[in-house]
């Protein structure tokens, strides 16, 4: 199961954006062992501050809405709510950029992921490509 279909909510807690020293794509999201989607190098990532901020984190529990420190330094990571013990998974953050269509200037906002990407504004339905 891919984390795209996880049912959750979504960390806000973004670590940060890393190169690929091999290839200076841009590497997935995440902490620990990373592998580039672009040439498969494998990087490890560390980052203490994004560790101490998970930890710290605030979430609201998806079935009641209390207030829970998540305590775990990983994302993905499973929580359980205090209060009404309901389980729900903390997936992590999803950056998010803002494109402009060339062809009408609309602003698309979407999931930012290593790679080139085709996309076809919804506007005006011109197919155009994007890399990161
Ligand atoms: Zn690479
Ligand atoms: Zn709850
Ligand atoms: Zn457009």
């Amino acid at each position: 199961m891919s984390d795209e279909e996880m049912a959750g909510i979504e960390s806000r807690i973004a670590p940060p954006d890393l190169t690929c020293p091999r290839c200076k794509n841009l590497l997935p999201s995440g902490l620990g062992e990373l592998v580039c989607s672009m040439c498969k190098a494998e990087v490890k990532v560390e980052h203490e501050i994004t560790r101490k901020k998970w930890r710290e984190e605030k979430v609201s529990c998806p079935e009641c809405s209390k207030v829970l420190v998540c305590g775990v330094d990983q994302r993905p990571t499973n929580l359980q709510c205090a209060a009404c013990k309901s389980h729900f998974v903390l997936k992590p953050h999803r950056p998010k950029i803002e494109v402009s269509c060339p062809s009408c200037e609309r602003k698309l906002r979407m999931n930012k992921k290593p790679g080139k990407r085709e996309i076809q504004c919804p506007a005006c339905q011109v197919e155009f490509r994007i890399s990161f």
